[in-house]
């Protein structure tokens, strides 16, 4: 067994001792409570027409039949919780400490009135993803959209009026790579949609994720394996944490606040957690205090700043009704260019610093880092993980 240190790593580190499975995942993933629920093993086992696994009714991976696994360890290798190919992503990225490289950070906003409305933040993602369907860059965009019942969904919006519709922060869980995996994986499935349901072929594909989502594609990619070669752009959303909605809407909780469940207008993240009333009225919650009704495998997660998306946004450090947009790729970098140009997206001029933004998401970031690592101590045992291999946080 190898081990070894590297404290500039975002994620933990598991120590390999190859060829792993999905039985070390249950082991050292999701009995330990670090599974997000991100879905990137589905994805790629559905992917890669092996079908051996599914995500039982509360959303975790499970197997779905055993005698199909072939033991070939992608999933383990996908998973944004072993770091398997994490050198490799960080190399791609050019990644550095604490927050990712990155070419540019600025407030922008839309200029669309209507996606206004809907955002969460400035609604920089919304139009961009719309300037980019448009302008023939993406055939669609992986985003979360309402479905039946009122249920958040991750669906594969082909028009602006489907963007727009999934515009704004759903901070309850979304497996969103099933999706990816189950539809979007391979050359059959992508035909099959284009000729049956879509108006174009889906070759290129823009995703939407958390951290813990997008990492689960940079190590598909850099594993050269589907349903990643048609993800050609990402945008990373910075993430505290997410929640499981009842724990969210909880009546003790809210009562803690005075809020009831029916005077909630929206939620939003940014230095707190912040409930907006229907009256308009504003109930910041302390970081701290949203921890008991956080996901425990957030709480024991050190990724926020989203430091391999192309380009990373948030709410945090900038005023509100704009978005924090960090450019950190070349790609990301052209198609925010493309979108200011044809004004579908203006940077905010004045009233703003870039060294207090940076310092800003630098601090969160950081103390996201010593929470995970402050939550993971408890399932690390001397000299070891649950498994006896090594876990690192950087
Ligand atoms: C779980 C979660 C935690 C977050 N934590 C923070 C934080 O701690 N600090 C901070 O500054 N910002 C955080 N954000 C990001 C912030 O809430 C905004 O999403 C971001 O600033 C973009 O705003 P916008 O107005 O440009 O996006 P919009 O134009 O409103 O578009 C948002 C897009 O994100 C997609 N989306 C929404 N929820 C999810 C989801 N759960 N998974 C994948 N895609 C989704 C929507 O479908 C839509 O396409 C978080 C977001 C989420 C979903
Ligand atoms: S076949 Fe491969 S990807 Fe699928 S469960 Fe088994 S080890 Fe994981
Ligand atoms: S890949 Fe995602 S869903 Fe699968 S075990 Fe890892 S965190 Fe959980
Ligand atoms: S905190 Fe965010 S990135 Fe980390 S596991 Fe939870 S949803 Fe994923």
């Amino acid at each position: 067994m190898q081990s070894g240190t590297n404290s500039e790593r975002p994620g933990r580190t598991m120590t390999e001792t190859a060829p792993r499975s999905f039985d070390d995942l249950l082991e050292n993933v999701i009995s330990a409570g670090l599974c997000g629920k991100c879905g990137g093993c589905v994805s790629v086992c559905s992917a890669n027409m092996i079908g051996a696994l599914t995500l039982d009714a509360e959303g975790f991976p499970v197997y779905e039949d055993r005698e199909k696994c072939l033991d070939c360890g992608l999933c383990y290798m996908v998973c944004p919780n072993t770091n398997s190919v994490l050198d490799e992503v960080k190399a791609r990225f050019n990644w550095k400490s604490p927050i990712g490289h990155h070419v540019d950070l600025y407030p922008a906003r839309s200029t669309d009135r209507d996606v206004l409305k809907a955002a969460t933040d400035g609604g920089v993602v919304t139009s961009l993803l719309m300037n980019m369907l448009e302008s023939g860059y993406i055939d669609g965009a992986v985003v979360s959209s309402n479905s039946e019942g009122g249920r958040r969904k991750a669906i594969v919006a082909t028009s602006a009026e489907e963007l727009l519709q999934a515009a704004g922060s759903h901070f309850g869980e979304l497996p969103h790579l099933e999706e990816v995996g189950e539809n979007y994986s391979n050359y059959v499935s992508v035909i099959r949609y284009a000729t049956k349901s879509a108006p174009v072929k889906l070759n290129k594909l823009a995703v939407v994720g958390t951290p813990c989502q997008i990492a689960a594609i940079r190590n598909m990619q850099a594993l050269a394996i589907v349903p990643s070669d048609i993800v050609i752009f990402t945008i990373g959303l910075f993430c505290m944490q997410c929640f499981e909605m009842d724990h969210l809407l909880d009546k003790a909780f809210l009562t803690q606040w005075g809020v009831s469940r029916e005077d909630i207008r929206s939620m939003n993240i940014k230095e707190n957690f912040i409930l907006t009333m229907q009256s308009g009225l504003k109930v910041q919650i302390p970081m701290e205090e949203i921890e008991q009704i956080a996901r425990t495998a957030c709480l024991k997660c050190t990724y926020f700043a989203n430091d391999y998306a192309d380009v990373s946004v948030g709410g945090l450090g900038s005023p509100d009704g704009y978005t924090s947009v960090m450019v950190r790729t070349i790609r990301g970098k052209m198609m925010m260019a493309d979108a200011i140009s044809k004004e579908r997206v203006e940077k905010k001029e004045r009233g703003w610093d870039k060294q207090s933004m940076i310092t800003l998401i630098e601090e969160f970031a950081s103390r996201k880092r010593s929470r995970g690592e402050r939550y993971l101590a408890d399932i690390l045992k001397p000299g070891g993980s649950p498994d006896g291999t090594e876990i690192q946080d950087g």
